[in-house]
């Protein structure tokens, strides 16, 4: 009997803990390398955001082994986006057809879940404290350094999860057999809670995420469980408005009064709150290629996103649910399959980043601007009218499985349309009109929609 592959996964994050269930479920034997100790028993240490977005393509990817609905026990639906504006009043706007949502779960929740999952398979170990580097990837040979012991190991194939900040992509570098930069962007992040009303109530509509557009930059919040919200105050690191000006709690007070009032008011602990949670900076990894010899990188370890359009965990999964399906195709052999994996999803790796990006802008700025709802709303006819001639860019990123390059591609070219459209006197009340409507079209046909 042919003995399984033997394989090593190196970050025990999101994404490497459903990778090793798929590989788990290819018949793998497969050991786990985390540097953090086992945050079921310590109590979760992740230091990054509390909770997240899933959406469809996270959801695909947890489907194909089975654990989606050990995720979906915890998480929940945001329907739509709910705009708070300077003034206190609220506009909303759904974020896909009756039903679609985004769906908020907690990072650790979701983490350790996966890992529980995974340890379901007795053909996996989970070795915690273990702080792993490369030591031949042609050989796929690992080393690592634990409390009380340190070793050594061989792997027919190593599956680098290891984050942003990926040990072994370093690696790679300094022996020349991969290139990367990081782009720390000009924003940070700061998170803060806004607390459980009553009996687990909670104070903000509770299946929405609640944006605070403020131009050049905002604050989110995502439901939690027990009626909480987790806010993310996106926010300037440097400059006269920025975490460096807004150091001193009390003066921080003062800003959210003024330009954050309705959750200021909800928040009674801030000042305790804003001197307690750090900010930390955000950044876009790039790097290439993905692999060398036995060992491949995918995750944050390679393409690490700014926040803006909840991606960075999805497309995460869906490098595991993609890996597997190549996997599928051509076989298993790292020589053959790494290229090609990298090859597929280098493209969709940048767009998404490059989108997450342009999303920001929509989030903080546009999402507040009367021409955005209009823009919306006549998108949410037109793909009514014509459900595969025309989706909206968000439909395709969040509710498909189309590549996200394919996406960018055909947003920029909604654009287009748009910018045109927009152009046009009394837009505001004829767009439902029947001829406005076959114009619009008739703009989309010129760009090739
Ligand atoms: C503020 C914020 C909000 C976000 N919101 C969303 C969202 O709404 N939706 C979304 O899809 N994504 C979101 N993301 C992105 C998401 O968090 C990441 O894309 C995701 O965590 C990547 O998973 P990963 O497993 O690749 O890396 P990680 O989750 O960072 O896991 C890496 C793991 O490797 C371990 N490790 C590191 N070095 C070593 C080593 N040398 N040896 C052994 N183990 C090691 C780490 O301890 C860690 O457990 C957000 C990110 C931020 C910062």
């Amino acid at each position: 009997m042919n003995q399984p592959k033997h394989a090593a996964v190196v970050g025990s994050g999101l994404v490497g803990s459903l990778w090793t269930t798929f590989l788990a479920q290819r018949g793998y034997r497969v050991d786990v390398f985390e540097r953090r100790g086992d945050s079921r028993r310590a109590g979760y240490q992740g230091g990054r955001s509390i909770n997240l977005a899933l959406s469809d393509r996270g959801w695909r990817a947890l489907e194909a082994v089975g654990v989606a609905e050990a995720v979906r026990r915890e998480a929940i639906p945001m329907y739509r986006r709910v705009m708070h504006a300077k003034d206190g009043s609220l506009s909303t706007q759904p974020y896909g057809k009756e039903g679609q949502a985004i769906w908020s779960v907690s990072r650790g929740g979701i983490n350790m879940a996966l890992m529980t999952e995974a340890e379901k398979h007795p053909n996996v170990s989970i070795h915690f404290e273990h702080n792993t580097d490369l030591v031949d990837a042609d050989q796929g040979r690992i080393q690592w350094t634990a409390p009380d012991s340190s070793g050594q190991g061989q792997f027919d194939a190593v599956f680098s999860t290891d984050g942003a900040n990926s040990g072994i992509r370093q690696a790679l570098q300094r022996e020349g057999a991969m290139e990367w930069g990081e782009q720390v962007i000009e924003h940070g992040y700061k998170e803060l809670v806004i607390p459980a009303g009553p009996n687990g109530s909670s104070l903000i509509e509770r299946e929405a995420l609640h944006i605070w557009p403020r131009a050049s930059y905002m604050l989110i919040g995502l439901p939690n469980p027990d009626g909480s919200f987790t806010m993310t105050l996106f926010f300037p690191n440097e400059g006269p408005v920025s975490f460096a000006s807004l150091a001193d709690p009390a003066v921080a007070a003062v800003f959210f009064a003024e330009h954050f009032a309705d959750a200021y008011a909800m928040m009674p602990d801030f000042e305790a709150q804003w001197a307690h949670y750090p900010s930390s900076k955000l950044s876009i990894v790039r790097s290439w290629p993905w692999s060398k010899g036995k060992v491949v990188l995918f995750g944050d370890a390679t393409h690490a996103i700014v926040p803006f359009y909840g991606q960075g965990m999805n497309s995460g999964f869906e490098d595991c649910f993609e890996l597997n399906r190549m996997m599928d195709a051509l076989g298993e052999e790292p020589g053959t399959i790494f290229p090609a994996f990298e090859a597929e999803r280098k493209p969709n790796a940048d767009a998404i980043a490059e989108l997450a990006l342009l999303n920001f802008i929509e989030m903080r700025d546009l999402t507040g601007q009367p021409e955005f709802l209009l823009r919306k709303k006549i998108e949410s006819v037109l793909h009514s009218e014509q459900p595969k001639r025309w989706i909206p860019l968000y439909t395709q990123v969040t509710f498909s499985q189309i590549p996200y390059s394919v996406a960018l591609e055909c947003g920029q070219k909604m654009d287009r349309v748009f910018a045109e459209v927009m152009q046009w006197p009394d837009l505001a009340s004829t767009w439902n009109q029947p001829e406005t409507l076959q114009k619009i079209w008739e703009v989309a046909a010129k760009e090739g929609i």
